[in-house]
């Protein structure tokens, strides 16, 4: 059987051949272990590139997806992240060791549960999980230097893009859910938006409303 380290060694090198070389965002996916968000049943998947079930018919992106994700919101540790789509968690815990400060917001009260405990259980105050429909942003902490969406809608919600600060960036898969989308980086600009095709992706969709769970 393969053990653990050669495992991970594994996953850092195919993190690289995906054309994630952001050394901060290397060593935050190398801190993050993915097994934590994970259900027990998929342990041994962990570090397989690959897309996992997870509880409320969701699923933990794929590694190579997230660290492509990350390095192109360019993260400073001055920057107050919005993301939507809070799922495992996996996400926001890699943008924790990165950022100043992370609220994720999730429309599934057990997924909200869930990702709060993991989050303590590591050791991770910088992180503040919200349960409520993100396609509405976080109006009480807006505006953001940096925004993650990480479920696919037909086209940026509205919200997203006044609570982005002039100067910030937002990474989101458009597309209808059904379909392969398009993964693109938005910048704010004092006159407008630059839009940057990045590539195809494949995301749960953005539903409106929130779930709450038993
Ligand atoms: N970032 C996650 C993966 C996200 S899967 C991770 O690291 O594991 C997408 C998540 O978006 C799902 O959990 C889904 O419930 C959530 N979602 C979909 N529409 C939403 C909405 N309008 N507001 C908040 N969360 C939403």
């Amino acid at each position: 059987m393969t053990n653990n380290a050669t495992l991970k060694m594994q996953f850092l090198f195919s993190l690289r051949k995906a054309g994630i070389l952001d050394k901060q965002v290397l060593d935050a996916m190398e801190r993050v272990d993915r097994k934590n968000f994970v259900n027990n049943v998929f342990s041994e998947k962990a570090y397989d590139d690959t897309p996992l079930p997870i509880a409320c018919g969701q699923t933990i992106s794929q590694p190579t997806v997230v660290g492509l994700m990350t390095q192109a919101l360019q993260v400073t540790s001055r920057d107050k992240v919005l993301e939507v789509g809070t799922g495992s968690g996996y996400q926001a815990a890699i943008l924790s060791l990165l950022a100043r400060r992370v609220y994720t917001v999730e429309r599934h009260s057990l997924l909200v549960h869930n990702a709060t405990k993991i989050f303590q259980k590591l050791g991770i105050n910088n992180i503040t999980t919200i349960l409520a429909d993100g396609g509405y942003g976080l109006e009480q902490q807006a505006p953001f230097d940096r925004i993650i969406v990480t479920a696919a809608s037909d086209d940026p919600p509205a919200s997203l893009l006044s609570q982005l600060k002039i100067g910030g960036i937002m990474i989101i898969p458009v597309g209808q859910s059904d379909n392969i989308q398009n993964l693109i980086k938005i910048a704010k600009t004092d006159s407008g938006y630059d839009y940057q095709d990045l590539q195809p992706v494949r995301f749960v969709p953005l539903l409106a409303g929130t779930e709450k769970e038993q």
